[in-house]
């Protein structure tokens, strides 16, 4: 048995801490909120008609899978702690041009059905042709990369990579450089370059590889949980409570101790003493790790390309929209949206809010989140991160915040989307309150952006290791709680 130490209770924090206590290791988590989560974050605000619940993080959850494995591993069934209904529609995509809107599924003849009802025979055979392509790639990564660790570009290159599976993955490709290839409509384009940003980055340099990403979500398909995604953070924590690790809030871990090669515990703001440790697993940001809690000046120099943030209204609307629960309103120029918020730092071209960016808009029908007659709604918009670099938007100067909002309505208007008469109350959520919030650099949501590789989950000292969305295999939910996989795995139960 090992004494460990987890730092931060996010996902992946508590995916690990939970699988390392049932194999009969004493964990102990050291969260700096107040509450656990993380990313997965949540809201209330209370009304005179009742309260409105947000999640303020993730509103969907795909690989349902991995959960059901996390549980299980515990010794317990994911389904006595959390309620997953299946979404169909999971997304419902609206173009800009006033077109047909074409609703995702997780039935392939269904969807390449719907693509060809909106868009044509040749769009459906298209999407059939990049689908097959999407299969061997997600074949080949969730076979040699999603669940096992990646330490070195080295390990990548040794992979026992089937021709086929190299064929399909084509190194060198970028995810939009695949959709000219296979798709002639630019709606369904817009389609799969939406999904780089589910890993933080820009379609024009993401590789293709990441065509396993929508492969995923539609082959395994898109849930919701009732009650709202943050249940999963109270089902998380629950277990690691009852398999007796020590979760404590609103304790902040300023050093980790090293020496010799290898971890000997760490230190806590306001506490002199040391808390040892045979072995720390670190949950914050690789950035943060390398930069303050145990500074790698070489570790460090890998993480400059940073991943996208995110600008999110909460807003308490009344009244129906018949909305459905997500829908994506896609802008008429998406490289002016990604232009805007990457910036160009190598040309001394500054990031900057997107004035036409493509809004994403979540409204859960349930009625344990929002009062009778009302609707919760969750938007999302891809945003430069916070700070005062090139790449980034200084989001703490006075008045910018606000005015985005009022923006991010119009934009919503001009699309359909009206709510700007019905609003209750609305709640601004920037980077840099996601940054003061979680500890995520910048409000940067996955840490680097796109790639294969990511910071390996094995840290330079013996004895440390690193989980979520910064390190390998990505972010995302179910990304984060393979790495706890990995980890867990890696660490065993009879380390020391
Ligand atoms: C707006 C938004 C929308 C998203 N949508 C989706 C979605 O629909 N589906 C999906 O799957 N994913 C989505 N994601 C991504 C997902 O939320 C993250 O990938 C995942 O929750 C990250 O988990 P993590 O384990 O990396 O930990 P994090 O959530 O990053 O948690 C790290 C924890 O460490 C704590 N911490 C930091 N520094 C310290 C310190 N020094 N000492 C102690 N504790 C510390 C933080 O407070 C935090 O609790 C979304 C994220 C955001 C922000």
């Amino acid at each position: 048995m090992a004494r460990i130490v987890v730092v931060g209770a996010g996902v992946g924090g508590l995916a690990t801490a939970a699988r390392l206590a049932a194999t009969g290791h004493e964990v102990t988590v050291f969260e700096q909120a107040g509450t656990v989560g993380g990313k997965l974050g949540r809201y209330v605000h209370d009304t005179p008609a009742g309260a409105f619940h947000f999640d303020t993080g993730p509103s969907l959850l795909t690989l349902p899978e991995v959960f059901h494995d996390l549980f299980e591993a515990t010794g317990a069934k994911l389904d006595e702690y959390l309620d997953l209904t299946p979404l169909d529609p999971i997304v419902r995509h609206v173009f800009p041009g006033g077109g047909p809107a074409l609703d995702s599924c997780a039935d392939p003849a269904e969807f390449a059905g719907r693509v060809g009802a909106a868009f044509g025979d040749r769009a459906a055979a298209d999407w059939q042709r990049l689908w097959r392509r999407a299969a061997r790639v997600w074949g080949a990564s969730q076979r040699d990369i999603l669940r096992r660790p990646i330490d070195s570009p080295l390990d990548l290159a040794a992979l026992a990579w089937r021709l086929g599976d190299l064929a399909a993955i084509a190194p060198g490709r970028t995810l939009r450089g695949l959709g000219r290839r296979h798709l002639a409509d630019p709606r369904l384009r817009m389609l799969l370059d939406r999904y780089a940003t589910y890993t933080g980055a820009d379609p024009r340099r993401a590789p293709a590889a990441l065509v396993a990403v929508p492969y995923a979500e539609l082959a395994f398909g898109g849930w919701y949980l009732r009650g709202g995604l943050g249940t999963l953070a109270d089902a998380l924590l629950t277990r690691c409570l009852d398999l007796g690790v020590v979760v404590q809030t609103g304790t902040a871990v300023t050093r980790i101790d090293a020496a010799g090669g290898r971890v000997h515990g760490v230190r806590l703001a306001g506490v002199a003493a040391p808390v040892p440790a045979d072995v720390v697993v670190a949950n914050v940001d690789a950035l943060t790790l390398y930069r303050d809690l145990l500074p790698s000046p070489r570790r460090l120099a890998g993480l400059t390309d940073r991943s996208l943030a995110g600008f999110v209204l909460l807003l308490g609307v009344a009244g129906e929209s018949g909305l459905a629960h997500h829908n994506v309103f896609f802008p008429r120029d998406y490289d002016a949206e990604f232009d805007a918020v990457f910036g160009h730092p190598g040309r001394g071209v500054r990031a900057r809010p997107a004035s036409d960016p493509t809004v994403f808009v979540t409204v859960a029908d349930d009625p344990a989140v929002r009062p009778a007659g009302h609707e919760a709604w969750f938007v999302l918009v891809n945003a430069p991160r916070h700070g005062t670099a090139t790449g980034a938007v200084d989001w703490r100067r006075p008045g910018l915040a606000d005015a985005y909002a009022d923006r991010v309505l119009d934009v919503l208007a001009e699309r359909g989307a009206d709510v700007r008469d019905r609003l209750v109350f609305r709640e601004v959520r920037t980077p840099a309150d996601l940054d003061a919030a979680t500890g995520a650099p910048g409000g940067a949501i996955y840490g680097t952006a796109g790639g294969l590789l990511r910071p390996a989950n094995r840290g330079p000292a013996a004895g440390l290791w690193l989980v979520g969305g910064s390190a390998h295999p990505g972010g995302g939910l179910p990304m984060v709680t393979l790495s706890a996989q990995i980890v867990a795995d890696a660490i065993g139960p009879d380390w020391g």
